[in-house]
């Protein structure tokens, strides 16, 4: 693990899961998917751990509406923009990202160095479009 951090069993784990997922995942979803009957992790070890991670950068919590849980994604050098379902709110992962031409053009509209930025797109999916019907 980089950033100095220690490596223990629970980071570890908690790292796996993420790298794993394919949407951010809320500390109760990482709690499950972390549990194993022999060596029990708590859920306020998630949370101290995720609060680790996102102090050192290791993770991160996409924007999100209000009055939905906080959940985490790994920071990686890559990174995704998200579909959001404004009804049932789950969120699908793009694969590709549209601005990298943007971002050249407006480097050199503004002489300003881009480091990142942030996209999501709120909507509503197929499944809560049929129902609605
Ligand atoms: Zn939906
Ligand atoms: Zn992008």
């Amino acid at each position: 693990m980089s950033k100095g951090l220690k490596q223990t069993k629970s980071r570890l784990l908690i790292l796996d899961v993420l790298d794993k997922a394919d949407k951010p995942l809320t500390a109760e979803e990482i709690y499950w998917l972390i549990q194993n009957e022999e060596d029990p992790i708590n859920l306020s070890t998630v949370y101290r751990t995720l609060e680790v991670f996102l102090n050192k950068n290791i993770v991160q919590i996409p924007l999100m509406k209000d009055g939905n849980k906080a959940s985490y994604i790994l920071n990686r050098d890559e990174h995704h923009h998200y579909l959001v379902c404004d009804k049932c709110h789950t969120m699908i992962k793009i694969d590709f990202c549209p601005f990298d031409e943007f971002e050249k053009q407006v480097e050199q509209l503004t002489s300003f160095t881009i480091l990142k930025h942030k996209l999501e797109l709120f909507g509503i999916c197929p499944k809560c479009q049929r129902e609605r019907k």
